[in-house]
């Protein structure tokens, strides 16, 4: 199997059957997340014990590729602690912008690297992203993250 058909059985296996999709009452870290580009709108609510992710949950209408690499995020971020997360929001934002070669990416994000193609589409990579940037606001405490202004990943990585 090469990596675009993965990459595509990867979305539809996710997309189907979202990993960690729905509420999480006992949350103590919560973040909204917005991509307008493509209209994506997640929520996510974590649970963090000491520094480490006990458990996450996500909501929220997106596209495809959005709600795949949230639930590929949840479950590679589980039971993780904080400083990992951020190590990997970081490894994630470089893969997806292309400043960064698929095997030192891979050495962090393992199956995430079924993501590396979105570089070379443009306006998918916020969609990619999004959850990444929507975990590390609730990390960090921010209650609403957008992949505009600042925060734009696109334009962080060409800085
Ligand atoms: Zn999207």
């Amino acid at each position: 199997m090469d990596s675009k058909q993965l990459y595509q059985e990867v979305i539809l296996d996710h997309n189907k059957k979202p990993r960690n999709y729905g509420k999480l009452e006992d949350a103590t870290h919560r973040s909204e997340g917005l991509n307008p580009l493509c209209g994506d709108h997640i929520w996510l609510a974590a649970k963090i014990g000491g520094d480490r992710i006990e458990s996450i949950a996500f909501e929220g209408e997106s596209c495809a590729i959005c709600k795949a690499s949230a639930s590929m995020m949840s479950v590679a971020v589980k039971g993780r602690t904080v400083a990992e997360v951020e190590t990997l929001v970081e490894h994630f934002r470089a893969m997806t912008t292309g400043q960064e070669d698929a095997e030192t990416s891979g050495r962090y994000l393992g199956r995430l690297t079924v993501f590396a193609g979105v570089k070379d589409l443009p306006s998918r990579v916020k969609c990619a992203i999004l959850p990444w940037h929507t975990l590390h606001a609730a990390v960090n405490a921010e209650a609403v993250t957008t992949t505009e202004g600042d925060a734009d990943p696109v334009a962080r990585a060409a800085e």
